[in-house]
């Protein structure tokens, strides 16, 4: 379903009826009308590049303390992640590096492109380009089940004896990001990668 700038027509992203664009309330489900998510580029930039920024404490500062008979240490996420392995947990340690490193910073990268592709008017593999978008928001209605997989983990492992979750600056910068990544996701809007391909024409 195409609604191009130059066409009359806006798109409710809410019923998805097509409405006359000089509607500003949709008249079926009277949620706002757009044709284009409102300040869709810049706000996802600033977003995606805000939760760039707090995916460094969160895997700098240390998130769990490691509990053995004769010492303990504080580890970070790859540290925690690397203790997991070396005691032969690897189901936790991969759950834990998929959860709260690989794929956070796989969406923010993607996210980048999609805004790299948009400012650079690049027509290449859009449809893919879209099928990559809508992956990341499915994935993205489950975020928050990253700071539940990890919070589960590290307590299951806990309750073994081995280690507890700090709740300092990484916990707290991980559920930041992850807030602002959901955010960044849903103001931006797939139609801007079609626009300038639609001018050319
Ligand atoms: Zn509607």
């Amino acid at each position: 379903m195409r609604t191009d700038l130059s066409d009359s027509k806006a798109l409710c992203l809410h019923c998805e009826h097509i409405c006359e664009a000089n509607l500003k309330i949709c008249p079926i489900c009277d949620e706002e009308l757009h044709q284009r998510k409102p300040d869709s580029f810049n706000r996802t930039f600033f977003l995606t590049l805000a939760a760039l920024i707090f995916y460094i404490p969160a895997n700098y500062f240390n998130i769990m303390k490691t509990v053995s008979l004769t010492t303990y240490e504080d580890n970070n996420i790859i540290g925690g992640i690397l203790y997991f392995f070396v005691h032969g947990e690897y189901f936790v340690g991969t759950v834990i590096f998929m959860a709260s490193v690989f794929v956070p910073i796989v969406k923010l990268i993607i996210l980048m492109f999609l805004l790299y592709s948009i400012k650079t008017s690049s027509s290449w593999r859009l449809i893919d380009k879209n099928k990559l978008f809508s992956m990341i928001s499915i994935i993205g209605r489950w975020s928050m089940l990253d700071i539940f997989v990890m919070g589960l983990m590290i307590s299951m492992v806990h309750f073994e004896g081995l280690a507890v979750v700090t709740l300092g600056w990484a916990a707290l910068s991980f559920a930041i990001m992850v807030v602002l990544t959901m955010f960044a996701t849903t103001n931006f809007d797939t139609r801007l990668l079609w626009d300038d391909l639609n001018n050319d024409n």
